[in-house]
């Protein structure tokens, strides 16, 4: 059987390859940031439309994201798949982080296999998530939120990186920005009259830098003073941070949350200023199945006779869904260079036609485990043990 899947969904995608190269240039050359990303989404929408697939905009109230569905001719009374496509961009380098492939690797997989649920006269449902602002505030937490991935029995979603993986564990990631409202006043004439915010910004940055010598080795924190001040002879009335802390683990992000924000509060009291804090989005540690996992970086290191990496790094929104669903975020290697994401080269690097080749072979790959995952039930059976196995830290 796994021969025959092998067969069908490699033929599927290497159908659609082209028009997925069309679409990934599209993207890749016309960068919009997150929840702006209209035309990636249009074009995404208009291409799953014109090959027949019934397709919901603006899922879950968000104007960018969008659900494309297929329900095997066989019926839809088995397990329900989904497949997640991020095409947000980053600000000034544009896809310095190669969603315009991972947009391709979603419709790839949705496309594989819906052909094989009709093909093999497997019941079941095949979802594609369209999932907007993974780099900025969380599409797929709002999504969740929403209930727009209810139902579903397993997700699946690849990134490109310097290196394959099917065991990421992301980091968990919050979000904050913190505000200081203090007293204008002449920086020369009066000053002992004013209440300094820009102080108040600085104090913390400092502490900060202080904390960092008692952080886990998997703890990050880091952040920008986006506002401290408007002209050097005004004493600033108000001054903002947008910080964030990351954690290995969703147990330790609650500690870490309280010592910055003790950290936000000390600079308000020595300065004499009142602050304000908005905490924005957290992403959780992603949390992925080793059963799951094994069978892509087994097919993954056939190809390109390399062991896995491990230890990426950095935060996904897709964490969030790991906790609720089965699922799967596979790595895969952009151009076997070593370059870091969220760089200009990696953008340069999303762009050529090895990368094209490395996700078509990566979407090949993560489909075959997400069709074994249909048509094998022991193999099925393994998957959700895994799952159930797996105990939040
Ligand atoms: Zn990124
Ligand atoms: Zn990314």
């Amino acid at each position: 059987m796994l021969v025959s899947l092998e067969k069908v969904i490699g033929e599927t995608i290497d159908d659609a390859s082209k028009d997925l190269r069309k679409l990934s240039l599209a993207i890749h050359d016309n960068p919009e940031r997150a929840m702006k990303e209209h035309k990636a989404s249009e074009l995404l929408c208009n291409y799953l439309c014109s090959k027949g697939f019934s397709v919901e905009q603006q899922a879950g109230g968000l104007e960018t994201a969008f659900v494309a569905t297929h329900t095997s001719s066989a019926g839809a009374d088995g397990l329900c798949l989904g497949f997640c496509s991020e095409y947000d961009a980053l600000p000034e380098i544009g896809h310095g982080c190669g969603h315009n492939l991972i947009a391709i690797s979603g419709v790839a997989m949705f496309l594989a296999i819906a052909r094989v649920l009709d093909v093999c006269r497997v019941p079941g449902t095949v979802r594609l998530f369209g999932t907007p602002a993974e780099e900025a505030i969380g599409g797929k937490i709002k999504m969740l939120d929403k209930g727009v991935f209810e139902g579903s029995d397993l997700l699946m979603m690849l990134h490109p990186t310097a290196g394959y993986s099917g065991s990421w564990h992301s980091q968990c990631s919050l979000s904050m920005v913190i505000e200081y409202f203090g007293k204008s006043s002449h920086a020369a004439m009066a000053p002992w009259d004013g209440i300094n915010a820009g102080s108040a910004a600085v104090v913390a940055m400092q502490i900060l830098g202080i904390m960092r010598e008692q952080l886990k080795p998997d703890w990050r924190t880091h952040g920008i003073i986006t506002h401290g001040g408007s002209a050097a002879n005004i004493i600033p009335s108000y001054s903002r941070i947008e910080y964030t802390v990351r954690t290995g683990w969703s147990s330790d992000l609650e500690t870490l949350r309280e010592r910055v924000l003790r950290i936000f509060s000390a600079a308000a009291l020595a300065t004499g200023c009142t602050h304000k804090v908005t905490e924005e989005f957290a992403y959780l540690d992603n949390q992925d199945n080793q059963v799951l996992g094994s069978m892509y970086e087994d097919l993954m290191r056939k190809e390109y006779d390399v062991p896995p990496i491990s230890d990426v790094g950095g935060s996904t929104d897709f964490g969030n869904l790991s906790h609720r669903f089965i699922s799967l975020h596979g790595m895969f290697d952009l151009a076997g260079t070593g370059v870091p994401n969220h760089s200009e080269e990696f953008a340069k690097n999303a762009r050529t036609e090895e990368a094209h080749k490395r996700t078509v072979f990566a979407a090949k790959s993560a489909a075959l485990v997400a069709g074994r995952c249909l048509v094998d039930t022991d193999f099925w059976n393994q998957v959700k043990r895994a799952h159930n196995e797996k105990g939040n830290r």
